[in-house]
């Protein structure tokens, strides 16, 4: 199997370890990602086991899905009580407690509740940093500037901590909330790593085992072969998030575009509605009612499924007394005004033209009468042809005439 694929189908490693001196692994820990928790406890007489126990127990259990300061800090104080109430009936002894480092690490989010003097490491661009502080006499120590790391490290006190769960009910944890890269290598361990190696010497390590689990090994190995005077717990996980990540960027920005073209939606169609009202509140069109012109306001058929017309006013205008193609267009499509103003104009236009219509038509009846009535005065301008004017004046003589010619010929 490459270094690859194995780094690619484990991100994570874990290992723990009694040590060489004592005769319990009073550690507990939980690897469930993205959850990573390493607890150390104390007590005597195998109760630090059962308070660890009972920590990541409580935390696996009530510790968010995914990374969230607070919610992983009401876990660890949720354990806190729980190692309490242990106590009280009977479940491991009085003043047991243990040490709580948990970690929720997701893609490039990374949060930390910490109480005591286990640690968070993180490896970043090959550079070891402590993300946590101890709650601890030598870290107090330390700060106060009164001993160095070097001298802590052999200090008869130095594993008196100042914070703990299991004694107070109050106590609360630190939370981290971190921004880590991929490419990033995350370490949780109990002081039984690093009172016995070197940050240098456990950042050496880090850099040059790939294999999470590999590495969290070899440093419970260092750790033993340089004593191993302590339980030894390490979990080691490497922020993997890049595929994730960019999955997410692009889900993102999937989205963005789906917003992007919901918005254009929107857009269109509150155009379409604004030229809908524009249409609806001006425009207006002539149609067939019951034989009679009527007026409606608003455009003619369906938008978006919705009636848009509405009756303004059937006039006196009946259809059939349109010009044809005027009364056929009508009928069939409707005819389109700029505004009912415009449809009114309309059909006055057609008022007058039907009146205009039946006038020349009631002249030409009365002009038709009157050519019937006028028939002999109208030879009057022919009389000019003496032979026309006989002929219609009086057929007789034109009689006589096609004698005449008869004769004539
Ligand atoms: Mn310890």
């Amino acid at each position: 199997m490459s270094r690859a694929s194995r780094k690619a189908n484990s991100s994570f490693g874990s290992r723990t370890d009694v040590g060489c001196v004592r005769e319990h692994n009073e550690d507990s820990l939980v690897v469930a990602p993205p959850l990573y928790v390493v607890c150390d406890g104390m007590g005597g007489h195998a109760a630090g086991e059962v308070a660890s126990e009972i920590a990541v127990n409580v935390i696996a259990e009530r510790a968010p899905r995914h990374p969230d300061a607070e919610a992983l800090g009401q876990a660890v104080e949720e354990a806190n009580l729980a190692i309490i109430r242990g106590a009280r009936e009977g479940v491991g002894r009085e003043g047991m407690g243990t040490t709580c480092t948990a970690a929720l690490l997701e893609n490039e989010r990374l949060v930390i509740a910490q109480v005591g003097d286990s640690r968070a490491y993180l490896l970043h661009q090959g550079r070891l940093q402590q993300l946590t502080r101890d709650h601890s006499l030598m870290a107090d120590l330390i700060e106060a500037g009164q001993i160095t790391p070097a001298e802590a490290r052999v200090h008869p006190q130095r594993s008196v901590i100042t914070r703990a769960l299991g004694s107070d009910p109050r106590t609360v944890p630190d939370l981290f909330e971190i921004n880590v890269e991929t490419g990033d290598r995350l370490l949780l361990c109990s002081d039984g790593l690093s009172g016995m190696v070197e940050d240098d010497q456990i950042e050496a390590i880090m850099n040059r085992t790939a294999d999470p689990q590999r590495c969290a090994a070899q440093l419970v190995n260092e750790a033993v072969a340089n004593g191993g005077y302590d339980n030894v717990t390490v979990v080691v996980a490497d922020v993997t998030g890049f595929a994730e990540v960019r999955q997410r960027k692009m889900a993102r920005r999937t989205k963005a575009t789906a917003i992007m073209l919901v918005v254009l939606l929107a857009l269109i169609v509150a155009g379409a509605v604004g030229v809908f009202n524009l249409f609806t509140s001006n425009a207006a069109f002539l149609a067939d009612d019951e034989g009679k012109v009527a007026i409606y306001q608003g455009v003619q058929g369906d938008v978006f499924g919705l009636s848009t017309a509405q009756l303004v006013e059937v006039t006196d205008v009946s259809v059939d007394d349109l010009q044809p193609g005027t009364a056929n267009r009508l009928r069939a499509d409707g005819i389109k005004a700029d505004s009912v103003e415009g449809a009114r104009e309309l059909v006055q236009d057609y008022r007058d033209e039907i009146e205009e219509r039946r006038q020349r038509e009631a002249g030409e009846v009365a002009g038709a009468a009157a050519a019937a009535g006028a028939d002999d005065g109208s030879a009057a301008p022919d009389a000019s042809d003496p032979a026309s004017a006989v002929n219609y004046a009086d057929p007789a003589a034109g009689d006589d005439a096609a004698a005449a010619t008869g004769e004539g010929a």
